[in-house]
């Protein structure tokens, strides 16, 4: 009798049944677990109850979906400011594991897991191995870092569930990591995208081709990547490279994954609701539009987060995927609203204005932005370093680069922008996050 729970030939895992739930019964299961939430929220976490009583808010004002809208954000920095535990809504008895994840400023933020929520944690992980086609059978080697961060152990718990063999060997030591996966037989990786770029580097150094080895997925998140990055990892590896989603402060990864159509990450949304919001009128635009993306934890219990804002750009994918997973899609993330600016009307992204100056050759990577305001109009200058060689070339080729910089700005902005074009080591440097913008409007 063939045991039919097995997924020997991939993309399909009885954890996977919720990613093909017909919509009216996908829409009635998170109405009813997003009030239970709204409720269990407003019982034990005083923060929440708060900001819902100073609204005039209780929680059966949130009855439908769209209801959630009412309510209030939760931001990263409500996390640092109630740390380490003040958002918890389960006693410490009741939970059986923390996380922290390190904060570029001052203290980590911590988020605690019951063992109901590190089991649903858990099956996410399965639905994401399953989407990207990885069974019972292969052999995942798991260079996410164990520890604090909830890299390691989720994609752990994950695969060890789905009933693949797991390798823990957590991130770092590349030669041990190569002779690993050439010597186990290794068929899935797990880490960040630019470390496994080091690691396709470190094995044609060592004379050893990946492309020949059994490896034939890998699962890579924890960082934005773009396609012209998955496109050079496919050829240079000879496996299909997946992006999946998550964040510490929602569950970890697990919250998105991409399928075997490449072509956007499902959301496992009957546990992470999600709407995408204009980052700046704060209202929710419908599926299709570009926004900052939220998230609403529907079954979490130990840490419930209701609207945390993600500072993530993307839009929900109104198309149905032809993998036929009912599950919405969201477009891959490339960029965050943390660092968007607003000139003469346009949403303007500083990694837009890179990538414009990077693509020309001659200028080094460092550059800042300087908006004025001048007899009402705003300006927006670009002053971007460039080598000794052409700097100190005729005015002939500095006009001709100023002028192609100019046009390629104008062409990704939609705006027009001066260019300045400075010596090397003009630009001050940042021992932390460089700063990249000088907004002078409002002086
Ligand atoms: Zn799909």
């Amino acid at each position: 009798m063939p045991d039919l729970s097995l997924d020997l030939s991939g993309g399909f895992h009885p954890a996977s049944a919720y990613d093909y739930l017909p919509l009216p019964q996908l829409r009635d299961l998170q109405r009813r677990r997003m009030a239970a939430i709204v409720q269990w929220a407003y019982d034990h976490v005083k923060l929440f109850r708060q900001r819902m009583d100073d609204r005039g808010l209780r929680p059966w004002d949130v009855q439908s979906l769209d209801d959630l809208a009412k309510l209030p954000f939760t931001q990263k920095t409500d996390l640092r400011d109630t740390y380490p535990f003040g958002l918890f809504a389960v006693p410490m008895l009741d939970i059986v594991r923390l996380h922290a994840s390190s904060g570029t400023t001052g203290k980590p933020i911590v988020v605690a897991y019951t063992q109901e929520d590190v089991d649903v944690w858990a099956s996410v992980m399965v639905r994401t191995f399953a989407a990207c086609g990885v069974h019972r059978g292969d052999i995942v080697q798991n260079a996410y870092g164990y520890g604090l961060f909830t890299g390691g152990l989720g994609a752990h718990y994950g695969a060890e569930a789905l009933g693949a063999t797991v390798i823990p060997i957590s991130g770092g030591n590349t030669d041990r990591q190569i002779m690993v996966m050439k010597d186990f037989g290794v068929t899935t990786i797990c880490s960040t995208p630019s470390y496994f770029l080091h690691l396709i580097e470190r094995a044609r150094e060592l004379g050893v081709d990946i492309s020949s080895l059994p490896l034939r997925a890998g699962l890579f998140g924890a960082e934005p990547w773009t396609d012209g990055m998955r496109r050079r990892i496919e050829a240079d590896s000879g496996i299909r490279a997946y992006d999946i989603y998550g964040l510490s402060e929602i569950i970890g990864p697990g919250v998105g994954s991409e399928c075997q159509e490449q072509a956007g990450l499902h959301l496992f949304e009957d546990h992470f609701y999600p709407e995408i919001v204009d980052p700046r009128a704060d209202a929710v635009l419908p599926d299709g539009q570009e926004g900052e993306l939220v998230l609403t934890t529907l079954s979490k219990r130990a840490m419930p987060m209701i609207r945390f804002r993600t500072h993530d750009i993307t839009a929900v994918i109104p198309e149905p995927c032809p993998c036929g997973r009912t599950i919405r899609r969201i477009h891959r993330i490339s960029r965050r609203s943390d660092d968007m600016f607003i000139i003469r009307g346009v949403n303007v992204f500083p990694s837009q204005v890179e990538a414009a100056l990077l693509a020309a050759e001659g200028t080094l990577p460092h550059y800042q932005i300087i908006l004025t305001r001048e007899k009402g109009l705003d300006e927006m200058e670009v002053q971007v370093e460039v080598t000794s060689e052409v700097f100190s070339d005729k005015v002939g080729a500095m006009e001709t680069l100023t002028s192609k910089l100019s046009h390629a700005l104008e062409n990704i902005l939609g705006i027009r922008a001066h260019v300045r074009l400075v010596e090397p080591h003009t630009i001050q440097r940042s021992e932390g996050k460089a700063k990249r913008l000088i907004d002078r409007r409002s002086m």
